[in-house]
């Protein structure tokens, strides 16, 4: 890249995003250095258009092929990504291949196979109320000839919520938005997982406002894979039922997208490119455009001249937009998103076939010999085409994790030092588990865990006008350790064959 200095006015909009530090300012003036190697990031942020691309002779850098950005990568320098470097005139990762043993201290150890599983579940345990008092049931028996413990409870969590995940492509509403329940405001939604939207029910926030009740029932019905209504603000109404496909507005979604646009063209581009001359992969996240596209290129696509109207991230790959239209973006006429045909470059006849990541709506476009497209009857072989796209998609279905905290009193049940059952849990010596299910305890401190409630017997959960829900906790360790750590003695009673 090099800087047009006319049009450069000096507002260093474009030096905290070069991430080879390449770019300075001298006499008010950008000024770009050899360690460039074309990522183009600057051209994106640059409000003046004051950047522009500059002939690099090919033998003074290596192209590296590892991601669309595709760097030129000088003699001794590094790529964007500072991952690969040129050494020799040939690029080298910048760190060697890991074995396990090298992360060993980084990873540290896993639970010992005596404790991964509870003795007993909590289900059922009932809590003893204050917490001072040993919680319920302190079950010793011996595992693999090592003496554990497990100590349970059922504790009330006020600091308690679930992140629901609905696999769609289709809108369901701004992030952000609130979600309400009977008309209360019981949570929003989040950010989006790749193929899937977000919820973010209940949290304490939530739970000790004015309609506390309403969150704290809504986060156990989910938890309990009961059926529930919610409605997104300005957005859609949803009908869950944790295991079941979503019913966005009254339809029921049946189809989770493969991947995005860029990733249905990396998986099919082979196919595709025998059945139309171009192809576009609607989606919100990135359309692509197999002629562009690195994986349409390696399969020997030739340029169509088609340009499409969504802003360009890297060839072939165009962010979309959200709205209720193809590949939950805002075309609802696929024709639509084609801007342009350069006549210059398209051939009269070619073929453009337009589907969506779920291969749900497919269709086709022919070039006439006026440089107009006439919509035709899709094709025998690209509606097989489409038709794999839709049978490589998983099942839509809505899944969800229950999210808790339980590093504040309720330790007091285990342990007279409750530290010392914070550490333990961090350090891989006691494991928590959730009605017998593992946990995923949050990095830092207190212990904030988050469980699968799939992996949970259903009406396991409940909740409490205080208002709360109440999540049945395990804790497993050896006996060794729960002495260490001061745990009630006086309380622990056998195993007894059929608990
Ligand atoms: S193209 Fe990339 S590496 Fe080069 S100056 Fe711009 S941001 Fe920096
Ligand atoms: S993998 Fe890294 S070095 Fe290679 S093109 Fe992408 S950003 Fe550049």
């Amino acid at each position: 890249m090099k800087i047009d200095s006319l049009k450069c006015v000096g507002c260093a909009d474009c030096l905290p995003i070069c991430p080879q530090l390449a770019i300075k300012i001298r006499n008010r003036k950008a000024a770009i250095d050899e360690k460039c190697s074309d990522c183009g990031a600057c051209l994106r942020v640059c409000q003046n258009d004051a950047i522009c691309a500059e002939y690099i002779p090919p033998e003074q850098y290596v192209q590296c092929e590892a991601c669309p950005i595709r760097c030129k990568i000088k003699e001794g320098f590094l790529g964007a990504c500072q991952r690969y470097q040129n050494r020799d005139g040939a690029l080298e990762r910048t760190i060697k291949l890991k074995k396990l043993s090298d992360v060993k201290n980084v990873v540290g150890e896993d639970w010992r196979k005596e404790i991964r599983r509870p003795l007993i579940t909590a289900i059922g345990a009932g809590t003893t109320y204050p917490d001072c008092k040993p919680a319920p049931h302190i079950i010793q028996n011996k595992v693999h000839g090592i003496d554990v413990v497990t100590v349970v409870t059922e504790a009330p969590l006020s600091y308690s919520g679930v992140k629901i995940k609905v696999d769609t492509d289709r809108m369901l509403g701004e992030e952000g938005s609130p979600i309400s329940y009977h008309r209360k405001k019981v949570g929003h939604l989040t950010t989006e997982e790749y193929g899937s939207k977000m919820l973010s029910l209940g949290g304490v926030n939530l739970l000790t406002g004015p309609d506390g009740l309403f969150v704290a029932k809504v986060v156990a019905d989910v938890a309990n894979r009961k059926k529930i209504r919610l409605k997104i603000g300005n957005g859609a109404v949803l009908d869950l039922q944790v295991g079941g496909p979503p019913i966005i507005n009254g339809e029921k979604d049946y189809l989770m997208r493969v991947g995005c646009g860029s990733a249905t063209l990396g998986l099919f581009a082979e196919m595709l490119k025998k059945v139309a001359d171009e192809v576009i992969i609607l989606d919100s996240h990135l359309t692509g455009l197999m002629s562009e596209h690195a994986a349409g290129v390696y399969v020997g696509t030739a340029p169509s001249g088609v340009k499409l109207k969504f802003p360009r991230s890297t060839p072939g790959r165009y962010f979309g937009d959200h709205g209720s239209g193809w590949g939950g973006t805002s075309i609802v006429n696929p024709q639509e998103v084609i801007e342009s045909v350069d006549s210059k470059i398209a051939k009269p006849g070619m073929l453009i076939l337009i589907t969506e990541t779920t291969g749900r709506q497919a269709a086709m476009f022919q070039l006439t010999s006026t440089g107009s497209l006439k919509e035709i009857a899709i094709t025998v072989k690209a509606k097989e085409a489409v038709q794999t796209i839709a049978e490589t998609c998983e099942n839509s279905r809505v899944s969800a994790i229950y999210c808790g905290g339980s590093g504040g009193s309720a330790r007091a049940g285990v342990t007279k030092y409750p530290i010392r059952l914070t550490y333990a849990v961090h350090t891989n010596k006691a494991k928590l588990t959730v009605g017998g299910a593992p946990t995923f305890v949050l990095p830092g401190g207190g212990i904030n865990f988050m469980v699968d409630v799939e992996k949970v017997m259903p009406g396991a959960f409940s909740w409490t006008p205080t208002p709360a829900t109440i999540c049945p906790i395990e804790y497993t360790m050896t006996l060794d350790d729960y002495i260490k750590m001061g745990g009630h003695q006086e309380a622990v009673k056998p195993f007894i064959k059929g608990d």
